[in-house]
């Protein structure tokens, strides 16, 4: 039901599998033929709801290519002895690269350096940057993708420390100290009832004065209205979102927050490589040969 890696599509058909591409499927009609179908992949687009599992009579596995699973009601469809299952490892390395790459470019500002320049303008002396050595790093959500970011960040110069209640490790701190001495701060936890509005005007006034902040966990878990007033307050110096609670961003408040200069929007590109696409096919294939044949 969402685009995946041709190369996946060829090789379920060569296991046998009748497979209808309908990547662009809208969610009524979707409803209308869900029964005939014993399997389904889906990306984030796809919405699969209680609704729409009672209609899908036949079938066996719901195969989500990505990570989060809060487009699906998974409860739900296990109720009902339907398998849901993801390709979690597959884009570890293209979100920890991601979030990297936009903690260098709110350090020195590149995409408004670029903007600038292409406008005819050379703005050397308003773009004095930071830099990332020596600087501390807080993750909040130590999990594949946090470690992965930790892992990097470390050979950079770094100090890394992390916030995560659900595991043990030696650079976990309690969430009040990463927040007030984090430089950077980047998330990278699911979506779920205790992640959401995580980052709210509290939150954003036990920070650094000028820290950064990196967005590409699920939106939702940053307030953005609290955030928005953390940045014109110039409490938070910069912030990169990947992800937002309205994707495309429309209402007035996403729009304002994207136009601020210091912010820098990317539109859920996370996972979005050729190498990580590759892996998340060939993970799909891997879970279609063991529930549908
Ligand atoms: P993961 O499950 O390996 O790690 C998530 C970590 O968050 C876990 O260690 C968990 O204990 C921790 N966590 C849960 N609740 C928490 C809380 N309240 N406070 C602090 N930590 C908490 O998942 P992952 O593979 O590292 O992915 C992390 C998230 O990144 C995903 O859930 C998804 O929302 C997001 N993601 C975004 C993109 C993108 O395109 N921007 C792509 C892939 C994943």
């Amino acid at each position: 039901c969402d685009p995946v890696a041709p190369s996946a599509v060829t090789a379920l058909k060569e296991l046998g599998i009748e497979v209808d591409v309908r990547d662009d499927i809208t969610p009524d009609e979707l409803a209308e033929v869900i029964s005939d179908y014993e399997g389904m992949v889906v990306r984030s687009r796809t919405k699969v709801r209680a609704a729409l599992i009672d209609k899908a009579t036949r079938m066996k596995v719901i195969i989500r290519g990505g990570v989060g699973l809060d487009n699906i009601d998974v409860a739900y469809a296990e109720g009902k002895g339907i398998k849901v299952c993801n390709t979690p490892k597959a884009s570890t390395n293209a979100v920890a690269e991601l979030a990297l790459g936009l903690m260098f470019a709110l350090a020195r500002r590149t995409p408004y350096a670029d903007h600038s320049m292409k406008a005819g303008r050379w703005e050397k002396k308003a773009l004095k940057g930071a830099e990332l050595a020596d600087k501390t790093l807080g993750i909040i959500g130590y999990g594949r993708i946090g470690r992965e970011l930790g892992r990097k960040a470390r050979a950079l110069g770094m100090r890394v420390i992390a916030y995560d209640p659900y595991i043990t490790h030696e650079d976990i701190v309690p969430l009040d100290e990463l927040l007030k001495q984090a430089d950077y701060i980047s998330l990278h936890v699911p979506a779920t009832p205790e992640t959401l509005n995580m980052l709210d005007a509290a939150a954003f006034a036990k920070m650094k004065e000028g820290v950064y902040l990196v967005q590409a966990a699920r939106g939702g878990v940053v307030n953005e209205q609290a955030l928005y007033e953390a940045l014109t307050s110039g409490k938070v110096a910069g912030a990169a979102l990947d992800v937002y609670t309205e994707e495309p961003p429309k209402s007035t408040l996403l729009q304002k927050l994207i136009a601020l200069p210091q912010v820098i929007a990317t539109p859920h590109i996370g996972a979005a490589t050729k190498e990580a696409q590759q892996r998340i096919g060939d993970e799909i294939v891997a879970l279609a040969k063991t529930y549908l044949t």
